[in-house]
């Protein structure tokens, strides 16, 4: 039982505020009170765009422009005129949204103007809002970055919004939410808790390792929490590849011999002419890579040189580079290929095009070819079927974000998880009590950098630099 009144429990409960004061707190210094404003919504002619504004100045910027009139009811859209505030001229007749802070995207007080989407109108209101003293145009990110700034995103959330606006396929806007969702933050929080209950353990037994009435075995407790922590962080590593394939793309190469219809393999799945498509062997010289989005995924699609021998110097350096590509791929579709070229062990689907030529009754048994799908790229017969397996290798290589744990999407998570499984590593193999908890110590730290705790400038900066003005 314990006899000291600095238990375990009051310890647990002391090390999160002495190790966590929130990630954001000192972080990042949103600015000296400057507000700003930017449209958020995109460029160009639309029905409807939003202009936001986000600082203590908002609340006096909306009563400006939409004067004599009070402030609206909070989080309620109300229709107002808007005018220019120097020359009372009309600028438009808008919904304006008025959030007072912190319950708000980024914690301060916000306005939205949801004006007309005509540019005249962005330009007049964007105008009127910078003659109110105290407003600025906002920089890149920088709505985003008061958020973090103000506790209300995490950096693996920040990570997940950016991921969000540029997500081009199903798969990645999917990742991307359950990111924002904060999925990816939650397991790391949790992890760091188990660190925090462990290192109060060892901390215990050094204060207190002499006293009888210490609880029995807890070391023992604080070794079997890192063993399952090292179990479980071993796992997501191992599958770290796949939620960065998911990010920015899977590699799948199109390779084989000349005229087995290569180009035209590619040109079909990326519906667009990116390949020369030609009778005449050895069109294609070099490596043509072309992002797509195949059955829902992102995948970066290579378009390689035949793979043939004796030829001019110009197309053996394209059959060079073609095998050279093979060694960074994660699937190779080989129309009429027959070996991988590369002789690594990227995932290999053989199809056999041009089946439209085959007799009526089919190829015929030919019992030395291995697995393979029939295609006609000149009349799409078999495509279907060829979208359906690739779907599949392509949920297996980059991980399917709808089930299953979060996913790393960056190296930077992989960077730190694997500092922390380093540093849990020097823990069990610590000659002493005070290094195996400054070991704890520093694993707990790789877990709370992951989300934005401790953060350098630098890296913020780097995410940051992925949003545009407005986000
Ligand atoms: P690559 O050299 O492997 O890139 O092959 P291409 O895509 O340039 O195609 C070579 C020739 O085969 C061209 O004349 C294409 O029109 C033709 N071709 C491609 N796919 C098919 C197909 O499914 N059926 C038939 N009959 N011809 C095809």
């Amino acid at each position: 039982m314990w006899r000291g009144l600095w238990s375990l429990a009051t310890r647990a409960a002391h090390w999160p505020h002495r190790l966590c004061t929130r990630q954001s707190s000192g972080a990042l210094d949103p600015g000296p009170g400057a507000t700003i404003f930017a449209l958020s919504s995109g460029q160009g002619r639309c029905g409807i765009a939003v202009i936001r504004t986000s600082g203590p100045a908002s609340g006096h910027a909306l009563r400006r422009l939409t004067e004599p009139r009070n402030l609206p009811p909070a989080r309620k859209a109300s229709l107002r005129l808007l005018s220019d505030p120097r020359s009372g001229e009309p600028l438009d007749r808008a919904l304006v949204l008025w959030f007072p802070g912190p319950q708000s995207f980024t914690g301060e007080d916000c306005v939205e103007f949801h004006v007309h989407g005509g540019p005249a109108v962005v330009s007049g209101v964007l105008e009127a809002l910078g003659s109110v003293p105290g407003l600025r145009p906002a920089e890149a990110g920088e709505f985003t970055k008061r958020a973090f700034a103000h506790g209300k995103l995490s950096l693996t959330e920040v990570e997940g919004l950016a991921d969000l606006i540029h997500a081009e396929t199903e798969s990645q806007r999917r990742q991307a939410l359950r990111q924002l969702d904060g999925e990816l933050g939650h397991l790391c929080r949790s992890w760091a808790e188990t660190l925090t209950k462990a290192l109060a353990h060892v901390e215990a037994y050094i204060d207190f390792g002499e006293d009888d009435n210490l609880e029995e075995g807890v070391l023992e407790q604080a070794d079997k929490e890192v063993r399952k922590l090292e179990v479980a962080l071993g796992a997501h590593l191992r599958d770290a590849r796949r939620g960065q394939r998911l990010r920015s793309g899977a590699h799948v190469v199109v390779t084989g011999p000349p005229n087995a219809g290569k180009s035209s393999l590619v040109n079909l799945l990326s519906q667009k002419p990116v390949s020369i498509v030609s009778p005449e062997p050895g069109t294609t010289r070099d490596v043509l890579e072309t992002p797509v989005d195949l059955a829902g995924f992102p995948v970066l699609l290579s378009d390689t040189a035949g793979l043939r021998e004796g030829v001019g110097p110009v197309e053996q350096e394209g059959v060079r580079r073609a095998r050279k590509s093979c060694n960074f791929l994660d699937t190779v579709v080989a129309p009429l290929g027959t070996r991988n070229p590369s002789g690594s062990s990227p995932r290999l689907l053989l199809v056999l095009n041009k089946s439209d030529l085959l007799p009526p009754e089919g190829p015929g048994p030919c019992p030395d070819l291995p697995p393979h799908l029939l295609l006609s790229c000149l009349t799409g017969a078999g495509l279907h079927g060829l979208l359906e397996v690739l779907k599949k290798e392509l949920a297996a290589v980059c991980g399917d974000p709808s089930t299953g744990p979060p996913l790393l999407t960056r190296a930077r998570h992989q960077h730190h998880l694997q500092g922390c499984l380093d540093a849990l590593g020097h823990y069990k193999h610590a000659r002493d009590l005070a290094l195996a908890a400054e070991a704890l110590r520093v694993a707990w730290g790789h877990l709370t950098r992951l989300t934005g705790g401790g953060g350098t400038e630098e890296i913020l900066d780097i995410i940051f630099q992925d949003f545009c003005v407005g986000k």
